[in-house]
């Protein structure tokens, strides 16, 4: 680990002010990911900002949506009566009891890594990322492996998720790091149904193909038909480009048949 200047944050206006203050300076959520990066000295911050004083988590209930702090774990999203059972089970999958209690919303967000379970859940919710400088819609957010619409120093105060009127979450995990191989979200949102993939490309992404069938017919055997070309999708020594796509269209049909 390179060395650093450590601080402490007590509000985001606080957290912006040392950031903008700093060189080249990084926020920290539960160091789930951050801390690992630094130890392996994939990162060079001059200055690391921690959140954790800066009052952003909890979980608010508007009636038509739930508003989610950054710093909210997964495990308070996975024990709260206020989120939807759809949004409960993802936060319920990721990882293991020591990752959900440090890890966050804010920060799996920001993360955006190619097999994160959160990014499908604000796709296929059609959530927005409120930030300290402005609102983002979830479609323009997830821009690339690793990279958000966010700016340098710009910080997610919160997440808000429009209620579904059916919505579920299906995953098939890694077996060792409980990451998705591929995760489906889909939802009969108000826009319309909206299907989200995770774990399949370089980050997680709208799948039309399988919204326009959805569409037609909510249902699993309406994803019959539905292939996913190999071209684009991601491989590795735990399962072929080939492998993940058809994982997409199974774990489409899961997630339609546990929404109901
Ligand atoms: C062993 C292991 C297994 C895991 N399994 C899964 C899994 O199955 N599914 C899954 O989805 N995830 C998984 N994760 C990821 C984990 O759930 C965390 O969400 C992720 O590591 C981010 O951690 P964190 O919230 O502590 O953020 P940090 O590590 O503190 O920060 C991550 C990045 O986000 C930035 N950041 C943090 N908060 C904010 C904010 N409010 N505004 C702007 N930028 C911010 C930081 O600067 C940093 O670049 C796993 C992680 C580990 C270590």
């Amino acid at each position: 680990m390179y060395d650093f200047k450590f601080h402490s944050a007590f509000s985001v206006d606080d957290a912006a002010a040392k950031l903008a203050a700093a060189e080249d300076g990084t926020v920290m959520a539960g160091g789930q990911t951050l801390i690992p990066v630094l130890k392996q000295r994939l990162a060079n911050p001059s200055d690391v900002v921690d959140l954790s004083g800066a009052g952003l988590s909890g979980i608010t209930n508007n009636g038509d949506s739930v508003t989610i702090g950054a710093m909210t774990t997964h495990a308070e999203v996975a024990g709260s009566s206020d989120v939807s059972a759809a949004l409960r089970s993802v936060a319920e999958g990721i990882g293991d009891a020591q990752v959900r209690n440090r890890g966050t919303l804010g920060g799996s967000v920001a993360n955006n890594d190619p097999a994160a379970d959160y990014p499908a859940a604000l796709l296929g919710l059609g959530a927005t990322i409120t930030t300290n400088q402005r609102d983002i819609a979830a479609d323009d957010f997830f821009t690339g492996l690793f990279e958000t619409a966010l700016n340098d120093g710009e910080i997610i105060k919160s997440v808000t998720f429009p209620n579904a009127t059916k919505a579920a979450y299906a995953k098939f995990p890694n077996p060792a790091s409980r990451y998705a191989m591929v995760g489906v979200f889909a939802a009969q949102a108000a826009d319309g149904v909206r299907v989200a993939v995770t774990g399949a490309t370089d980050c997680a992404h709208r799948g039309p193909k399988l919204e326009a069938a959805l569409s037609a017919n909510w249902s699993p055997d309406a994803l019959d038909g539905v292939t996913i070309p190999a071209d684009h999708i991601n491989g590795d020594i735990h399962g072929s480009p080939e492998y993940r796509a058809h994982l997409v269209v199974v774990m489409a049909k899961r997630a339609v048949a546990a929404a109901g």
